[in-house]
This record gives structure tokens, C-alpha cells and sequence, in this order.
């Protein structure tokens, strides 16, 4: 009976040797094959390294910054550390964490995956062990190491409290942006108003650098470096350096009088400034040496209303004192009574602005 035969023959091949269930090629079966195969490792412990000061973690030796939170953190370690075969379909890794004291945690984990068509489970359970570090910037910050400072200073003038604030602000800026790409070491360590203008004590060369070019091209003027040797490591010279920053004489919005005329300031770069001219509005550059006086700052000025016109004369209301007073209006500016004009009050008369 050949055909009984060739079906015993089939039965005998696709059956497991092991379990004797049904197998695909008449080898071991998945359930067999998976059961034999160590398809995920644990390891016994993984360690988390923490800077208390400013919570950075060190990751293969090397420190990074850190948003998440600690909750987060120990879920991503934890998975990081089990390894799972490749051949694990839909693998899946669910964690629940227990603190045994303040620098220890236990992770119990559990696997589930298919694998060779059969579904698996695994557990394991993993000690985290929470390490206290001080980072290389609190380090560097406590022990007061600084590798030069930004001076801001104004030429010719103490630099006003509006341009120490903004300078200020530029720096914390940089501070940040180099900060949040990576750049850990590129800290301010101080900022001390001087009697002269600000020192920013800085941390790296490199934020030295970017902090003295965004002064200079948000508030103008130049700056300059000048290295000093403090010594020699490993062969290496070591310097530190004074970026010297000077704002112009004039900033942006003074009232200057430039040939007898008042003009505004647009721009300066330590050199030449940019005027506009208060009565026609023509702008022209002049050198900062034929710069008569300096009146005022459009900061300062206030809005009068205007109560009368006669001819080139109008009469205005003081917004501080409400006293009345005149001025002659420049050619060709519109004053109307009930108009708002822009004043600013010099020291010997009303400047009309506009
Ligand atoms: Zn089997
Ligand atoms: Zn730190």
C-alpha cells in the first residue's frame, strides 16, 4: 500500500524530535527552538551618575545637560541596558520602579516578544544605583576658574544703565544658546557692574569671543583682545584674555549738534556716525570729532500737546508741569493745535522733534 506508507513517512518528518508536536521541516518546533535560545540579558546593576549642582548626567564619561525628568530617566537607562535578540519580533519591555534607599532602585522588568512564530515572556530585575558627581562646570565654577573676561566700557563716557542692562542681556543670551548646544564649559561665572562700565567673568574663550562680537554689533563701537600668560600646562601655554569692548561716544537716538544743526543719531561705529537731521530728515555720516555737543537722547523727550499756532510759533503744554509755554516750529514741520508733538527740553530751550 504505497500510499498509507508515504503518509506514515510525512507524518514521522514534520513532527518535533523533542516535543513531538508539529514541526515546519520535521525539526524542532518554535516553542522547542525559542525555549532553548536566551533571547534577552540583564545586566545585575547599571549606575546613574548625577551632578547635584546643576543635575547634568554623565553618560559614557562625558557630561551632557538633562530636562528629564528622574522618573524618565530611570525608564530609558533601564531599557537601554536589556539587550533582546534581533530575532525577537515586537519586542516589548515594561518597567516598574521601586526605591530601596536615597541612592539605590530596583527595576523589576518584564520581556515579551514572538519569537520562531511563538509568543515569549521573560523577567528580570535590575539594581540602579544613584552616583553623586560634581560636574567639570560646577567644578570649574566653584574653584573660580575663568579663562578671561569681557570689559564693557564706553569711549570718552561711563556707559548708561540702559546699555549695561543690554549688554547684560546680550551675554546671558549667548551664555544660553552656547549652553543649550552643547558647549557646557562656555559659562559665565560673574558680571559685576564697575565703576567704569561691566566685567563678565567668563569660563571659555570661546564665549568670550561670541559675547564681545554680539555687544559690538547690536550696540556698535569695537572690540579688542589682549591675551595674558598665566602659565604653562602639559607643554601647553595657558592664557587668559581681556576682550575689551568700547561703545561708541554716541549711541543710537542722541541729539547731537553737528555744524550748528540737530541731528539724531542712527548709528555709530566708534568712528563715524549716522545723523538725521532734525529739521529735514536728510541723513549723512560725519566724523565723531565734528560732533559739537551732545544734547539729549529722543529717550528723554515728551509728548506736548499743542494748545495754539501762530505763524511759526505754537504754543505747548507741558505733560509734567502743565505749564504753558512757546516754541518756533522748524520749516515745513506740520504742528496743529490739538496735534501731539514730540519735545525734548535741552537746557536752554524746547527742541521740537517731530
Ligand atoms: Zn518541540
Ligand atoms: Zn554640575
Amino acid at each position: 500500500m504505497p500510499k498509507s506508507s508515504e503518509f506514515k513517512r510525512r507524518i514521522r518528518e514534520n513532527i518535533c524530535p523533542r516535543c513531538g508536536r508539529p514541526s515546519e521541516d520535521g525539526g524542532l518546533c518554535g516553542a522547542c527552538r525559542a525555549a532553548q535560545l536566551r533571547w534577552y540579558s540583564c545586566p545585575a546593576r547599571v549606575v546613574s551618575i548625577c551632578c547635584p549642582g546643576c543635575g547634568a548626567r554623565k553618560e559614557a564619561g562625558l557630561w551632557v545637560e538633562t530636562e528629564v525628568p528622574r522618573e524618565e530617566l530611570t525608564n530609558t537607562l533601564v531599557k537601554q541596558a536589556i539587550v533582546i535578540i534581533p530575532e525577537i519580533h515586537d519586542p516589548d519591555i515594561t518597567i516598574s520602579i521601586h526605591d530601596k534607599s536615597s541612592n539605590r532602585s530596583v527595576a523589576d522588568c518584564r520581556m515579551s516578544g514572538t519569537l520562531f512564530g511563538e509568543p515569549v515572556e521573560g523577567s528580570c530585575q535590575i539594581e540602579i544605583v544613584w552616583q553623586k558627581e560634581q560636574c567639570d562646570r560646577c567644578s570649574r565654577v566653584s574653584g573660580s576658574y575663568y579663562e578671561g573676561v569681557v570689559q564693557v566700557r564706553a569711549t570718552g563716557r561711563k556707559p548708561l544703565p540702559r546699555e549695561i542692562r543690554n549688554a547684560e542681556r546680550i551675554a546671558r543670551e549667548v551664555e544660553e544658546a552656547l549652553i543649550s548646544s552643547g558647549e557646557r564649559l562656555s559659562f559665565i561665572s560673574e558680571i559685576e557692574e564697575t565703576r567704569d562700565g561691566l566685567d563678565i567673568t567668563i569660563g571659555s574663550q570661546r564665549i568670550g569671543q561670541e559675547i564681545a562680537t554680539a555687544i559690538v554689533r547690536v550696540m556698535g563701537g569695537r572690540y579688542t583682545t589682549h591675551p595674558k600668560l598665566i602659565g604653562e600646562r602639559a607643554g601647553k601655554r595657558l592664557y587668559r584674555i581681556t576682550y575689551s569692548v568700547r561703545l561708541p561716544k554716541y549711541t543710537k537716538g542722541d541729539i547731537v549738534m553737528v555744524h550748528g544743526r540737530y541731528g539724531e543719531v542712527q548709528s555709530a561705529d566708534g568712528r563715524d556716525i549716522r545723523i538725521s537731521d532734525i529739521r529735514d530728515g536728510q541723513q549723512r555720516s560725519v566724523p565723531e570729532q565734528k560732533v559739537g555737543a551732545l544734547v539729549g537722547n529722543v529717550r528723554d523727550a515728551a509728548e506736548y500737546l499743542v494748545t495754539f499756532r501762530e505763524g511759526d510759533t505754537i504754543g505747548v503744554l507741558d505733560p509734567g508741569t502743565g505749564e504753558s509755554t512757546e516754541c518756533r516750529i522748524p520749516p515745513g514741520m506740520r504742528a496743529e493745535p490739538g496735534d501731539r508733538v514730540r519735545i525734548l527740553r535741552t537746557a536752554d530751550e524746547l527742541l521740537l522733534l517731530g
